[in-house]
């Protein structure tokens, strides 16, 4: 048996967030989990692409929410539509007329920014104000400190929060009313600088539509123009009447799909947690009208447990509420994600009424509604839908599991600790020496299991440097074959997160890691 010379005596904590973020930022690239697109041409703007590593791992993802969805709940099937749709379908949605920014631009750093995001950004100003009071008196009274009293009563606090308060109501005005000039008002009067050029010269506020757009057909013909799908949305809504059919589904149902979404994001920044190509993973689920509100309920519930089996603590999670509710949607609420800047979006939860379906039908001229067998009515349904990011949510597992250690023999490790069933290799197999019959056997070990789960063969540097790389790709599972097992078919097996290794035979093998690294394991969680 090898030394066991691994062993935690510090995670290091004390990192700045921003920190954090880089080298998340630093070790995607490094390891095969995310490149910049077109590297070799020095990137396109907010494009990525994804390594050997990064695929695994956002497969393991959307394996991980697609059988939430299709396999947990026999009311819920999937479809795949096409990236490109009738061009009215963007018209009937409202996409072509209101998917817009309002952006903003420094006239010194020629910088182009969100108008409503620097707004938002003020607003958080306000709120780390208030936690930095906070924090500082839970330093100066130690145990007996009552942060609740506290950011009721600091006049401090108080003064920061009401600057907050009336900014928040001021914003949300001119929001719903789309005031450009007012939003433009608010950023001069809140002193709101470039954080390039640090001057306040803006421009006016414009409207910017979101959604890309192409030409279908030659242009000798009169080309039609078609546009990249900015949700997947609605190539569920266009086929709810298909699948319902076909399927011969039953309110409430659901109809769940994963799939690319184009966004002409003004300010792309913070990797991949915006970028202009990327993926979502959307549930629409049918009800009857009047039911939504409680449905609405259960799907936040289950969406938050989904996130929480996870195993990253609850208090990693919050929801937020839409005060500001768009024209069709009667509530609306995020599961924001605590990342290293902050807490943020990782999925929308809405209650879509019926708003979607009717304008569909309105559009397309067609009857699309459904008759309910039990109360024998036609009727548009209701819709709740669930949508999450893919690529935020692979941000938000890569922040979450990234750890520095310190180890006693005083060397540190970098160490993914991603949940088991996401990983991208389950089991490494690995042979002492490269020589002596071990790579055959380690081979041999490593085609019986392949079926299984993906596992990874290497032979070369020391079995230090090889666990290692492992734990930088966050593998589950080594194990180590010496010249001892080729006399009694024992291998050492070792654990990433506690660095225990233990000898057990090689027929166990396949028992004992497939039950931890399975998607169902976390399924179980969820029921
Ligand atoms: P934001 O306010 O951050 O722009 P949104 O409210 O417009 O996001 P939705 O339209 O509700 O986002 O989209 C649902 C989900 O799709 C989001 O929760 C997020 O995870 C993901 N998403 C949206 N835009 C992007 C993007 N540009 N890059 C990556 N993921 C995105």
């Amino acid at each position: 048996m090898h030394k066991i010379y691994d062993f935690i005596i510090e995670t290091v904590t004390t990192m700045a967030q921003e920190d954090v973020f880089k080298k998340v930022v630093a070790h995607c690239k490094e390891y095969g989990f995310v490149f910049p697109s077109s590297d070799i041409y020095d990137g396109l703007g907010a494009v990525y692409d994804y390594g050997q590593m990064g695929v695994e791992l956002k497969n393991n993802i959307k394996n991980y929410w697609w059988q939430s969805m299709v396999l947990l709940n026999d009311n819920i099937v999937g479809i795949d539509s096409a990236i490109f749709m009738h061009p009215t379908i963007w018209k009937a949605s409202g996409h072509v007329d209101a998917f817009n920014d309002p952006l903003i631009d420094n006239r010194d750093s020629k910088k182009r920014y969100r108008a409503d995001v620097l707004i938002e950004e003020q607003i958080a100003k306000y709120e780390e104000k208030m936690e930095k009071e906070a924090a500082k008196a839970a330093k100066r009274f130690g145990d007996s400190f009552n942060k609740e009293l506290f950011m009721e009563t600091n006049p401090k606090v108080l003064a920061e929060k009401a600057k907050r308060d009336a900014l928040q109501e001021r914003f949300a005005k001119a929001l719903n009313a789309m005031d450009l000039e007012e939003l433009r008002q608010i950023i001069i009067d809140e002193e709101i600088v470039c954080p390039i050029s640090g001057t306040r010269n803006w421009t006016e506020v414009r409207q910017f539509n979101l959604m890309f757009s192409t030409e279908m057909g030659s242009t000798a013909d009169g080309a039609m123009k078609v546009y990249l799908r900015p949700e997947t949305a609605q190539g569920i809504f266009v086929n709810y009447l298909n699948v319902q059919k076909t399927g011969r589904m039953r309110i409430p149902f659901g109809i769940a799909q994963i799939g690319k979404a184009f966004r002409n994001e003004i300010v792309a920044r913070q990797f991949i947690f915006r970028m202009r190509e990327f993926e979502q993973m959307e549930m629409q689920f049918f009800v009857r009208p009047g039911s939504e509100l409680e449905w609405f309920g259960k799907w936040k519930e289950t969406r938050l447990a989904w996130h929480k089996a996870l195993g990253f603590g609850d208090e990693s999670y919050r929801y937020h509420d839409h005060e500001k509710l768009a024209h069709y949607a009667n509530a609306a609420t995020d599961i924001e994600f605590k990342m290293p800047f902050g807490f943020k979006e990782v999925e929308g939860i809405h209650s879509r009424t019926n708003f979607d379906l009717s304008q569909h039908e309105k559009y397309s001229g067609k009857n699309i509604k459904y008759f309910d067998p039990e109360t024998n009515e036609s009727y548009t349904p209701y819709v709740i839908e669930t949508s999450i990011g893919v690529d935020r949510m692979f941000l938000s597992v890569m922040c979450a599991s990234y750890c520095e250690e310190t180890l006693e023999n005083g060397e540190s490790r970098v160490v993914l600790r991603l949940p088991s069933a996401l990983a991208p290799v389950k089991l490494a197999v690995l042979p002492l020496v490269k020589k002596d019959g071990l790579p055959e056997k380690a081979r041999e070990i490593m085609n019986s299991l392949k079926f299984n789960f993906n596992c990874y063969y290497e032979e070369k540097d020391s079995i230090g440097k090889r666990y290692r790389r492992m734990d930088a790709i966050g593998t589950p599972y080594c194990v180590t074959v010496d010249h001892q097992t080729l006399e009694d078919g024992m291998v050492t097996l070792r654990e990433r997160d506690t660095m225990e290794q233990r000898r057990v035979p090689i027929a166990d093998l396949r028992s004992i890691i497939q039950d931890n690294v399975s998607i169902t394991s976390l399924l179980q969680k969820l029921v």
